[in-house]
């Protein structure tokens, strides 16, 4: 993000950050979780707050909407830093970058159209793990999670993208697989998932589980004819990141790195904007949806 301001030359501490948020018509992040705030930048034109969390080991910008006080999606590039995730067909491109690219061009999009707050788990190639990722999805207020990857198969002809919300029970055995292989990038301390279980009452997640089914049918139909699909596209698995996320949450697979066309799909920057446009017309759909009730 260009032209981002300093914090150490902007600003002194964290309440006379919330102070220069608010004088420049920002929404301030509330005050008692911010360590620090860091105001600036905008690529679109639009107004950026950077806020330190306690419980993160980063600072992250949340872009403001063009109304105050909009829903705040969470884009989620998945892997990152020592974990490449799958390696593409070429061998040319890992999994974490492409992921991260199209997390940029959707927030970017997002951003344009101005309709909703923007965050990001990363915006470079660094290390989280999965609660780190859902814990900034908690601590920011997020209503929305979107989680991005490219998928890998042994078969070569596999392709097209998948999305995919959380259930108990897996849609099919390669969602029961995809799910134990995203989980086991885990690294996370003992028994956290035993908390995360203990603050969610069975009837939140159920609730949970239905609003990110709706997502992703929603992201399904706003795909449809744009973006290769695979036959059945929406699937379920128990994915940990999108369970303690706590919001609704998706984990889109964009289509296979192990597939020749699919690799030079994803890596073409027009074909790339149309699932990015796709993402985008179902995220704004579902805030726009559920505001109204
Ligand atoms: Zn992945």
């Amino acid at each position: 993000m260009p032209g981002r301001w300093k914090a150490s030359t902007m600003i002194a501490g964290a309440g006379a950050a919330v102070a220069v948020a608010a004088a420049l018509g920002f929404l301030a992040f509330g005050g008692a979780a911010a360590a620090g705030i860091e105001a600036g930048w905008s690529g679109n034109g639009g107004n950026a707050v950077t806020v330190t969390l306690p419980t993160a080991t980063q600072r992250v910008a949340i872009i403001e909407a063009r109304t105050p006080g909009r829903p705040l999606v969470l884009i989620d590039p998945g892997h990152g830093g020592q974990d490449p995730g799958a390696t593409a067909v070429s061998g040319d491109v890992s999994e974490k970058d492409l992921a991260l690219q199209l997390g940029r061009e959707l927030r970017d999009r997002l951003a344009s159209d101005g309709r909703v707050r923007i965050a990001m788990t990363r915006d470079d190639d660094r290390y989280l793990t999965l609660d780190q990722r859902s814990a900034l999805a908690r601590d920011l207020g997020a209503s929305l999670y979107v989680s991005l990857h490219m998928d890998s198969a042994p078969n070569p002809l596999a392709r097209g993208a998948t999305v995919y919300s959380l259930s108990d029970v897996a849609s099919d055995e390669e969602s029961a697989r995809l799910a134990r292989s995203e989980n086991s990038a885990l690294a996370r301390a003992a028994g956290s998932d035993g908390s995360v279980r203990a603050i969610l009452s069975d009837l939140v997640v159920q609730s949970q589980m239905r609003a990110s089914a709706t997502l992703a049918e929603r992201l399904v139909r706003n795909a449809g004819g744009s973006v290769e699909l695979r036959p059945n596209p929406h699937r379920f698995a128990d994915f940990h990141v999108l369970r303690s996320a706590g919001v609704p949450a998706v984990l889109f697979e964009a289509g296979y790195i192990s597939n020749v066309d699919d690799e030079a799909m994803l890596r073409d920057p027009k074909q790339r904007a149309q699932i990015v446009a796709a993402l985008a017309r179902a995220i704004e759909t579902d805030v726009a949806a559920r505001s109204l009730r």
